[in-house]
């Protein structure tokens, strides 16, 4: 190890400090805990509402009155309905009151249920479409569901993807095109070489919100662009916002968002390809031969709980994915802007400020990291810049 390389890890352990990494380590564990006893409940109410014979007696109920439109509609907006609010009281201490605890949510209570409220209803649409075309799909095509179900999802994936950005976020957050940035000039070169338009950055005004400092790189096609917070443009040096430009530049330039929408895409047909086999063991009823919109809704709660089992299951390949396409976007930004100490510097105040656990359990970074623990994204540019004698 030579000195400059030594000296540079030394630094980032020192700034990654032993008290904020416990710190970061506790608000994690508390947001993970929260999340596992909202999931569980609502496995065990789904549970419940199959095994009672509940969701049999409601889909007979529903089916006997309306026809398919009515009946799917009306069982999913109920079952919608009851998960949500089952699960608002944990959003409400997970979303709301950690992180004013933490001192990262800068919003009022009526703000926070607003965004809530509108959460409900684009979920309440994008789920509700995904619902009515499955229920078609058991029925229609009994035995390849899964197949027409998964090249459905594919469709939705790319629609939304394009959307993303410009429809789905500005209900959330403000947005604007960076205009006139003293950095612009020097960010055109690379992005260009990402396949990104020059006027492609624009500033989200999430301090209205968060604390917290972010990039992204969002939507395909014509509306792919890069989206910083605007507590990111504030707070951090120019050298620092151009290095995590590149990195999202570096999304683009390696084409992951196809590379994430096909690795999904296959897992998901995987999921659901194990979910028909499953189902077909557990519930007679699920059988193509005896398949009714009766029979498909009185299983749905059931297919759920087996869905989400499947879906936790896979989750470690979809997140490995993940971080190895994380790992090349850092890759590129220390190629395009030589300067790894500005990127350790900005990954060190993630930890220390935004509590990322920089060291995290296996386990935990199997389960749960779509990016590469900031100690391994630290030895990473350390590497780097090693490489190149710098
Ligand atoms: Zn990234």
């Amino acid at each position: 190890m030579d000195g400059m390389r030594a000296s540079i890890l030394l630094a980032a352990e020192a700034d990654i400090d032993a008290e904020t990494q416990k710190r970061a380590k506790e608000y994690q564990r508390r947001k993970r805990v929260i999340n596992w006893v909202s999931s569980i409940l609502l496995l065990i109410f789904l549970l419940a509402v199959y095994a009672t014979g509940l969701s049999t007696t409601v889909a007979e109920a529903l089916t006997d009155r309306w026809g398919f439109w009515g009946s799917s509609i009306g069982y999913f907006a109920l079952l919608f309905l009851v998960a949500m609010v089952l699960r608002a009281p944990f959003d409400y201490k997970d979303d709301f009151l950690i992180e004013k605890e933490y001192g990262f949510s800068t919003q009022t209570p009526q703000g926070w249920l607003k965004d809530l409220i509108k959460g409900w209803i684009l979920n309440f649409l994008i789920l509700g479409i995904a619902a009515l075309f499955t229920f078609w799909a058991l029925q229609a095509v009994p035995r390849l569901w899964w197949l027409v179900v998964g090249l459905g999802y594919v469709v939705l994936v790319i629609v939304l993807g394009q959307l993303f950005p410009v429809l789905i976020l500005p209900i959330f957050y403000r947005l604007k095109p960076l205009e006139n940035h003293p950095l612009q000039e020097k960010i055109e070169q690379f992005l260009q070489k990402g396949d990104l338009r020059a006027q492609g950055i624009y500033e989200m005004a999430a301090s209205e919100k968060t604390t917290k400092e972010n990039a992204m790189l969002a939507g395909l096609g014509q509306t792919k662009r890069v989206i910083l917070f605007d507590t990111l443009l504030r707070n951090r040096t120019p050298d620092e916002i151009e290095v995590v430009v590149a990195h999202e530049v570096g999304h683009s330039y390696h084409k992951h968002m196809w590379t994430l929408i096909i690795s999904q895409s296959l897992l998901f047909l995987i999921t659901l390809f194990l979910l028909d086999l499953i189902m077909w063991q557990i519930d007679p009823r699920f059988v193509p031969e005896k398949r009714t919109l009766t029979s498909i809704l009185a299983v749905l709660p059931i297919m759920l709980v087996v869905f989400s089992a499947l879906s936790f299951l896979l989750r470690p390949l979809a997140l490995w994915i993940s971080r190895r396409c994380e790992r090349q976007a850092d890759t590129f930004a220390l190629d395009a802007t030589g300067k790894p100490h500005a990127l350790i510097r900005f990954w060190v105040d993630m930890a220390r400020k935004q509590l990322s656990d920089a060291y995290p359990h296996p386990l935990i970074k199997l389960f749960y990291y779509s990016h590469p623990p900031l100690s391994e994204r630290i030895a990473l540019a350390e590497r780097w810049a090693h490489s190149k004698g710098a």
